[in-house]
């Protein structure tokens, strides 16, 4: 059987000319473009004069026909609306399957808004993590960002024009007011802002609208210290039962952190046993 290759493609995100000129060459001589929204695609290729046929890869099915094309020798582009593909966006359960398939596959990289944020945020970036969207739900949210009290290395999520200032709030609860962030907000496009700041700082420009609440952003959040030493001679567990009654329980936690050097989440899951209501 003659095998075909999955191109994996980065499109831009904002600024056209970020298309590569092999990105252009391998879209226009594919035999199939799998796009996640073929009308999105369409404007790109039309702006490029690129005639390749496009499909939707959505769906389990398309996934096995597309698998199949493959297989037969076709060589398909995998493209999302903008950006790379599969980094929070669709492509993951067709690169699974072309590799349990042995299918070749071959990345062009280009725009991707996380690490165009990154690199523009002056925060550290020999190591960092990328936690994508932020779950929506309440609850899971604040679980999400309390496991990630104690990370040390740099902190990248993405977020919507609908909830960017809740999240920057959720950010200063969890992490305090004077953790140095950045926000990367509409990156390579004509209204453009790349913007550090403490997060008390970017809440207050979200408020006054220097930051406006448009477009899509990028939240780059600096590592928490490294934590000191464990200190024996405190008694974690006192002091927290001494700070809960009179403080917020996430400032008691942060406090004892500090001073023990204690993990958070495990002081944090304490703090609820001792007030169960002041989980999030
Ligand atoms: N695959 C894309 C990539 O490689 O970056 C990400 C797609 S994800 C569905 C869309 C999110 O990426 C947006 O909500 C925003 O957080 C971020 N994003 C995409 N384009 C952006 C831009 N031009 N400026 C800032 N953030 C952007």
């Amino acid at each position: 059987m003659n095998e075909g290759t999955l191109f994996v493609v980065a499109t831009p995100i904002g600024n056209l000319d970020d298309l590569s000129p092999r990105a252009r060459e391998v879209l226009g001589a594919a035999d199939l473009i799998a796009a996640e929204d073929t009308r999105v695609t369409g404007r790109l290729l039309s702006h490029f004069g690129i005639k390749s046929r496009q499909t939707d890869h959505n769906e389990a099915s398309v996934v096995a026909r597309l698998i199949g094309e493959l297989l037969d020798g076709k060589s398909i582009a995998l493209v999302s609306d903008a950006g790379t593909p599969s980094i929070s966006d669709p492509g993951f359960r067709l690169l699974r399957e072309a590799h349990q398939a042995g299918i070749t596959v071959s990345p062009l990289p280009g725009a991707c808004a996380f690490v165009a944020a990154l690199s523009a945020s002056g925060l550290p970036t020999d190591r960092f993590v990328f936690e994508g969207f932020l779950p929506a739900k309440k609850a899971a949210r604040a679980k999400r960002l309390q496991d990630l009290g104690n990370e040390t290395r740099t902190l990248i999520f993405y977020e919507s024009v609908h909830r960017i200032a809740a999240t920057i709030q959720d950010l200063i609860d969890c992490f305090g007011a004077g953790r140095r962030a950045f926000i990367g907000r509409e990156l390579t496009k004509l209204y453009e802002q790349c913007v550090g700041a403490d997060l008390a700082g970017l809440a207050a420009m979200l408020e006054e609208g220097q930051i406006p609440r448009k477009g899509e952003f990028v939240i780059v959040l600096e590592g928490a210290a490294e934590l000191a030493p464990a200190n024996d001679s405190i008694d974690a567990q006192r002091l927290l039962e001494e700070l809960v009654e009179i403080l917020p329980g996430k400032q008691a936690v942060a406090i004892v952190a500090r001073l023990s050097g204690q993990k958070r989440n495990v002081l944090y899951d304490k703090m609820l046993a001792l007030r169960p209501e002041a989980a999030d």
